[in-house]
C-alpha cells in the first residue's frame, strides 16, 4: 500500500509566497486523495503494489488497460506531490550553483533566459498539468553525450516519468496549487514559486 509523505517542512515554511492554507489543503487533502484512490485502484494488483511509484509509472505498458487511466491519474498525482513537495524548501532564494548552472547556462543561454521559457510555459499551458525540468537518461557507457536538458509540460497528473525523462523541478500549476491565495492569477503564483525552489535538491536530483 501506498502512504502519505509528510511535507519535509512545516505548513507555513513556504510564506509568504505560497500561503499555509493552500498548503494544508493540497498536500492533507488533494494529495492525500491520490493516494487512497491510487491503494483501491491497486486493490488485487500485489506485483504493481510492492514496486515504487516512479517504476509503476516509468512502465506504464505493464500496467492493465482497465485499471491504466486509473494509475495515471492517481498514481501520478501521488508522485509529481511527493517531487513536488520536495523540490521546494523553507530555506528561500536559493540559486542554483555547480554543475547545474554550467549545464542550465550551456542549454539556455543564462539562469533568468530559462526562469522566462519556464514560467511562459507554465502561463500558457492550458488547463490542469506540470511543467518540468528534465534531464534525459545517461548515454551508453563508452559514449560521450551532452547532458540534455529540456523544458516540458505534461496535462492533468501525466510525468515525463512515462516517456523514460529524469525529472528535476516542477511546478504545479493546477488552480488548486495558487487559487486561494492568488486566484486566476497564475503569472503571480509562478513568479513567487521561484524564491521557494529547492536548488540544492534539484542539483542532487541532476547529478
Ligand atoms: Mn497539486
Amino acid at each position: 500500500m501506498f502512504s502519505l509523505p509528510p511535507l519535509p517542512y512545516a505548513y507555513n515554511a513556504l510564506e509568504p509566497y505560497i500561503d499555509e492554507v493552500t498548503m494544508k489543503f493540497h498536500h492533507d487533502k488533494h494529495h492525500a486523495t491520490y493516494v487512497e484512490k491510487l491503494n483501491s485502484t491497486l486493490i488485487g494488483q500485489d506485483e504493481l503494489l510492492n514496486k515504487p511509484i516512479e517504476k509503476i509509472l516509468g512502465n506504464l505498458h505493464k500496467v492493465p488497460e482497465n485499471i491504466l487511466q486509473a494509475v495515471k491519474n492517481f498514481g501520478g498525482g501521488h508522485a509529481n506531490h511527493a517531487f513536488f513537495w520536495k523540490i521546494m524548501s523553507g530555506q528561500h532564494n536559493q540559486e542554483p550553483q555547480g554543475q547545474l548552472i554550467s549545464a542550465i547556462n550551456q542549454t539556455f543561454g543564462s539562469l533568468i533566459k530559462f526562469q522566462e521559457i519556464f514560467s511562459q510555459k507554465a502561463t500558457t499551458l492550458f488547463g490542469s498539468g506540470w511543467v518540468w525540468l528534465v534531464k534525459s537518461p545517461s548515454p551508453p557507457t563508452g559514449v560521450e553525450g551532452q547532458v540534455k536538458l529540456d523544458i516540458v509540460g505534461t496535462v492533468n497528473q501525466d510525468t515525463p516519468l512515462s516517456d523514460g525523462k529524469i525529472p528535476l523541478l516542477a511546478i504545479d500549476v493546477w488552480e488548486h496549487a495558487y487559487y486561494l491565495k492568488y486566484q486566476n492569477r497564475r503569472v503571480e503564483y509562478i513568479k513567487a514559486w521561484w524564491n521557494v525552489v529547492n536548488w540544492k535538491e534539484v542539483e542532487a536530483r541532476f547529478m
